[in-house]
């Protein structure tokens, strides 16, 4: 996909400094303008387990993490909460979890077969790094796309951060998921602790060089049961420029508004939709076990009813001239509008 505008190394650092953030945030905005519209794709999103195999330093759910309540979805729980979705006029489901090894390639084809079933929906997966064998067979049973996002494109700080993981078998997955028909989508984690200084922009136009359909960055949150405790939050104003920058050079991608943007500061999620980013993914995990999800503090922090906060997204949208779409909402390759 053709850039919006031609940054290089030198332009993209000096965007990340503030150097240009009023005509950074206004170019964005027109850009993504002119690929959706006033449309911002909602994505209801389904968090079935919270169990997982894996002990990322900077996530809550680690296995490591004794001192939380755990929680896994029934079969029928997940679907009940994909019809929900579906009902509330939303075209996207994402399903995501822990690397919970409990759910495996036939559990979650029976799921993905029986929504495809009942429903139009297109699914997003983000289920962590699974086998191809799996992974081929969920886009048999119907899933649309996957979300593997990176976290860091510093190899070394991956494994230091990932215990018994490298960054090169990620990047592998995300071309085995390319050549599985997935719509891919990738990101990273904006100011994770012992990231080096030059680090984000070069990440940003190597996520860009992959030629993704989805891309997210979202700021670190620190958790005070992980060993990355007492280290500094990510910087929101730093992530929004992050996002807008890949909005530039890659057009018709879809920027999620992350929700850990509203853990670090209120209203920054909505702030995002209006500085590049086009899609917000709301939790449909009951809310028996939502606030249990708990990767970073401020997670499915809300305790609102579903259909309220549903409502407040709507309201809030259309204070900013924006309204939610019910489309599948694909990544576009040309202007549109
Ligand atoms: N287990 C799957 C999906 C669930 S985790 C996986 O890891 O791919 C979803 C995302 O939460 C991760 O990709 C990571 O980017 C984000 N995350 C985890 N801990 C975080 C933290 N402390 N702050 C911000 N984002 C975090
Ligand atoms: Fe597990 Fe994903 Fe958290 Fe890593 S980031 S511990 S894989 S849930």
């Amino acid at each position: 996909m053709k850039p919006a505008e031609n940054l290089g190394s030198a332009e993209v650092r000096a965007l990340l400094c503030g150097e240009a953030d009023d005509w950074l945030f206004a170019r964005a905005d027109a850009v993504k303008r002119q690929y959706f519209g006033k449309e911002i794709w909602l994505r209801g999103i389904v968090e079935f387990s919270s169990y997982c195999r894996c002990d990322c330093h900077y996530c809550g759910l680690r296995a490591a993490n004794r001192d939380i309540e755990r929680y896994r979805l029934s079969h029928q729980e997940i679907i009940d909460s994909a019809l929900k979705v579906d009902k509330a006029g939303i075209g996207t489901l994402v399903l995501q979890s822990g690397e919970d090894s409990r759910f495996r390639q036939d559990g979650i084809s029976r799921i993905l077969s029986t929504i495809k079933q009942q429903t139009q929906l297109a699914i997003t997966l983000s289920l962590g790094e699974r086998s191809h064998s799996e992974l081929a067979l969920w886009r048999e049973a119907g899933a649309d796309r996957y979300l593997l996002k990176l976290e860091t494109l510093d190899a070394e700080l991956y494994s230091r951060l990932r215990p018994g993981r490298v960054l090169d078998k990620r990047l592998r997955l995300l071309e085995t998921l390319k050549s599985l028909g997935y719509e891919t989508g990738s990101g990273i984690i904006c100011g994770l602790p012992g990231s080096k200084s030059d680090a984000l922009a070069d990440a940003l136009l190597a996520l860009s060089a992959m030629e993704l359909e989805m891309l997210a960055v979202g700021p670190f949150v620190s958790h005070p049961q992980t060993p990355l405790a007492n280290t500094a939050n990510g910087n929101v104003l730093e992530c929004q420029r992050a996002c807008a920058i890949l909005r530039l050079l890659n057009p018709g991608a879809n920027i999620p508004a992350t929700s850990a943007l509203d853990a670090l500061q209120k209203g920054a999620r909505l702030e995002s939709l209006s500085r590049g980013c086009n899609v917000l993914m709301p939790s449909f995990t009951p809310q028996k076990d939502s606030s249990k999800y708990l990767i970073y503090p401020g997670k499915n922090a809300s305790g609102c009813p579903l259909e309220q906060r549903l409502a407040d997204i709507r309201l809030s949208l259309k204070a900013r001239g924006l309204y939610c779409s019910a489309d599948r909402g694909n990544a576009r390759r040309q202007i549109n509008v």
